[in-house]
């Protein structure tokens, strides 16, 4: 990639960890601040290069996660992350502006990689990161926060927040704490910033949780 980059920052976790809650707290603390930067949520269920995540969460290809391999339901994911990119925040990322994300290529690493063990696991790492980092160009997250709920919890409160019955994800409640198995190995592979969410079982409050990574991301910006 040429030319000054701004910084990326991620949000991640898994179903119901509070990243959507987490995302709207950060930019909320940017614009205070008075931080241009831009906001990206992924998937972008709203547009056309979403069809085959669309699909694929709404059982299409199979009622389970399981029932789609994770090297076909990571392009699905890959190639909505190029549109949003090439069409709205390359030239602004590439001029400096730090961009803050809801999920990313490593939300494909998390939810991907667990219908994979052992070398398997690794080899798909090593696809995925090849794929969308290099392959298609989309730049590397700066920090990654990995919103870390006890998977029992994130169950709680994806089902406070439902009144829907849920996608494939989000009703195989196996399939999430193999999630977040697989996230906390990522943790430990690829350097990304585990955020305590729930220390002794309770969860902390959202503004709590807000305040750990409001301050790493400004520390990250040197302000
Ligand atoms: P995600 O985007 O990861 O699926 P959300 O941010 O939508 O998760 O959070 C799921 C539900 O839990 C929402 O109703 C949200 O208001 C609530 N919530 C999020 N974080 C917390 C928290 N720390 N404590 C209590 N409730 C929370």
């Amino acid at each position: 990639m040429s030319g000054v980059a701004g910084k990326l920052f991620v949000i991640e976790g898994t179903d119901g960890s509070g990243k959507s809650t987490q995302f709207q707290l950060l930019c909320r603390a940017m614009t205070e601040a008075g931080i241009h930067h831009r906001e990206v949520v992924f998937p972008r269920y709203a547009e056309e290069s979403s069809a085959l995540v669309r699909m694929y969460l709404g059982g299409k290809f199979g009622s389970r996660p399981d029932d789609v391999g994770p090297y076909a339901a990571s392009t699905f994911y890959a190639v909505d992350r190029y549109a949003s990119y090439k069409t709205d925040w390359q030239a602004d990322y590439q001029a400096g502006v730090p961009v803050l994300c809801d999920r990313y290529t490593t939300s494909n690493a998390v939810h991907q990689a667990a219908k994979l063990q052992g070398d398997e696991r690794e080899q798909y790492l090593r696809w995925l990161f090849d794929f969308e980092y290099r392959l298609l160009g989309l730049p590397e997250p700066d920090e990654v926060f990995f919103l870390d709920m006890p998977a029992q919890k994130a169950l709680e409160l994806l089902h406070r927040r439902q009144g829907d019955a849920g996608d494939i994800h989000e009703t195989d409640h196996e399939y999430l704490a193999r999630c977040r198995d697989s996230a906390l190995g990522l943790c430990a592979r690829c350097g990304w910033t585990r955020i305590d969410c729930a220390p002794s079982g309770t969860p902390r409050s959202p503004e709590d949780i807000s305040a750990d990574i409001v301050r790493r991301v400004m520390r990250a910006l040197g302000r």
